[in-house]
């Protein structure tokens, strides 16, 4: 199956200038989903994993349905002021400013064996946050799975002593 089809390009958003990687074209086809799905839990499965961390918002989507097919549980990373409860933070960089993403002090347990995933890899940075956050918490990043990686913007040398893997790659 040729997952890049099913990927939408839309250009000009949310600002000019970029090519917005739309996989709302993937999640509807049915046949798409599973496939994608399949292919992410083949590269997770057998590592003891405990928990997938999901980034908010379409990190959330397939990380919950890993979680469930890796018997393990899942865990939202959110933008500032969305959880309720304790959290931690941690900022990094965008082209302009900075960013902060969010996780519950008691999400990850010491030992926790981690699946971290969003949609897509770009610059790293949202997803280097997210390790850090997982680590801080004293859990282990055993692998980080992108449905889309921008190769063309090296995301993974941020990335570079952990086990990244991504389904479509664009260079
Ligand atoms: P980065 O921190 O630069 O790796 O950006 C990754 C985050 O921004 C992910 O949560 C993506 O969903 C989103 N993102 C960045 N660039 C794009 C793009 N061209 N199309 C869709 N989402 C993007």
């Amino acid at each position: 199956m040729n997952l890049e089809k099913l990927i939408r390009d839309v250009p000009d958003f949310p600002k000019k200038g970029i090519i917005f990687k739309d996989i709302t074209t993937l999640l509807k086809n049915s046949d798409g989903l599973n496939y994608a799905v399949n292919l992410l839990y083949d590269f997770a499965k057998g590592k003891g994993i405990t928990k997938v961390a999901g980034i908010e918002s379409r990190g959330f989507i397939l990380g919950g349905i890993l979680a469930s097919k890796l018997n393990a549980g899942f865990v939202p990373i959110r933008k500032p002021n969305k959880l309720p409860a304790e959290k931690i933070s941690a900022t990094y960089e965008l082209e302009y400013g900075t960013d902060k993403i969010e996780i519950h002090k008691d999400a990850i347990e010491k030992g926790d064996k981690v699946l971290l995933h969003d949609d897509l890899l770009a610059t790293g940075g949202t997803m280097e946050a997210a390790v850090k956050l997982i680590e801080e918490l004293g859990g282990e990043v055993v692998q980080i799975g992108f449905i889309i990686e921008l190769c063309f913007l090296n995301g993974k040398d941020k990335l570079k002593n952990y086990d990244v893997v991504s389904l479509i790659k664009y260079d």
